[in-house]
């Protein structure tokens, strides 16, 4: 069998990280061909020399020099900016992207990737939450697999194979809680960025682990699952478990529910999706029942987590408010993160720029552009210098 051609876009963050470790595990298997990173130059030429891929994209212009340098005499191209991202992501050089940018900087790439045919392993949430139908459809256009990465999306997945289009009643995605679990406005008020970025049960990059703080990747999740698998929002439930040990569960028609379990750890998912439908062997850490567990199952606090609320609503609303929320808590999530604006800061500026930019029910891509440029300057101008 030949090898898997892998871009790993995002390859200096913690799902890139960890795709190249399943990559160097398995090596009979995939070959990293592509790799890029926005601003973490060391990193990216450690890694390329290490894989020795047959590209390499540094996002920030400035730094081209330093890695083009680096790495002469090696076989590998070097590209740099926003556009060469772009031009990558649609070469024949490679067969699976893992999408593994934060943000919204990872629609176009993504985007690009599949109109050019190619498989995609999807981490980066946020493309699903701006411009879902675009992007499903286009997938299904071009006859391309688009294989979830997180961990509840990959849940799901996993316990629909085998099951023949049998129709889903509802899905049950479980959230961790994150480090405030159980905590009221009194106590978020004074939180600040290092605390919130602690999460219990994950190590991942700032941006989400603020999100898991708020709930509002929770509420990302919601609206990239009704995508992914074709839901109306009233069969999307969020479950509060803090173990994190149930990724996420089905229920079908017939009121059965499965469920996929583990520890949490992202190399599963992110293994799943770039072998699937194949199970591969590691010796990742395995859960065991032959000590006391409790797991827990509670309702989300919505009323102290705003923000799952605002999500809930943008996902009902649809259109462009999902967009629009996306870029206001990007805004938020930085400005709290260079601790410019409070925790609860946050809900405001998401809550008052959804109020603010014009809604628009069937967006064009074009639209979706407009829509986060406008509302990433309304969010921007709300937050005092
Ligand atoms: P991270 O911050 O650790 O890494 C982000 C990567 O994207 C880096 O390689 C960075 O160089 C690149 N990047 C950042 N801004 C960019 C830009 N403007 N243009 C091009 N590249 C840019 O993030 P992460 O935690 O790895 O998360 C990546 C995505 O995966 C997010 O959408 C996140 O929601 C999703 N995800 C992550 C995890 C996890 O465990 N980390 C779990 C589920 C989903
Ligand atoms: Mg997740």
């Amino acid at each position: 069998m030949s090898q898997k051609r892998i871009a790993v876009f995002g390859s200096t963050g913690s799902i890139g990280k960890q795709t190249l470790e399943v990559i160097a595990a398995h090596p009979e298997l995939f070959v990293a061909e592509i790799l890029t990173a926005q601003s973490n130059d060391s990193l990216l030429i450690e890694q390329a020399l290490q894989f020795v891929p047959n590209i390499v994209v540094i996002g920030e212009i400035a730094k081209y020099a330093v890695v083009k340098k680096a790495l002469e005499g090696k076989p590998i191209k070097v590209f740099a900016g926003e556009e060469a991202l772009e031009q990558v992501a649609g070469m024949d050089c490679y067969d699976f992207m893992m999408a593994g940018i934060v943000g919204f900087a990872g629609l176009k790439p993504t985007l690009t990737a599949i109109e050019s045919g190619k498989h995609i392993g999807l981490a980066n949430k946020e493309t699903l939450v701006v411009a879902g139908d675009i992007v499903m459809q286009t997938a299904k256009q071009k006859g391309v697999d688009v294989i979830p990465v997180d961990s509840e999306h990959s849940a799901i997945f996993q316990c629909l194979v085998g099951e023949h289009n049998n129709p889903i009643e509802k899905i049950i995605l479980t959230a961790s809680g994150g480090p405030f679990l159980g905590k009221k406005p009194n106590f978020l008020v004074n939180v600040k960025r290092d605390h919130a970025l602690q999460h219990p049960n994950w190590a991942m990059g700032a941006k989400i682990s603020i999100d898991s703080a708020t709930l509002m990747n929770k509420g990302l999740e919601m609206i990239e699952a009704k995508w992914l698998f074709g839901l109306h929002p009233s069969q999307i439930k969020v479950v509060v478990h803090a173990q994190s040990i149930i990724h996420s569960m089905v229920q079908f028609e017939d009121g059965s529910i499965k469920a996929q379990m583990g520890l949490p750890d992202m190399k599963l998912p992110i293994q799943y999706a770039m072998a699937f439908p194949k199970r591969l062997k590691n010796n990742f850490p395995r859960y065991h029942f032959d000590k006391p567990n409790q797991l827990s199952f509670d309702e989300p606090d919505v009323k102290t987590f705003r923000n799952l609320y605002l999500a809930t609503e943008a996902m009902q609303i649809g259109g462009n408010a999902p967009c629009v929320l996306n870029a206001a808590n990007e805004i938020a999530v930085y400005a709290f993160l260079k601790n410019r604006i409070g925790f609860l800061d946050m809900t405001e500026l998401i809550e008052r720029t959804l109020q603010k930019i014009d809604f628009i029910a069937h967006p064009s891509l074009d639209d979706y552009f407009e829509s986060d440029g406008e509302a990433r300057n309304y969010a921007a101008s709300l937050i005092q210098l």
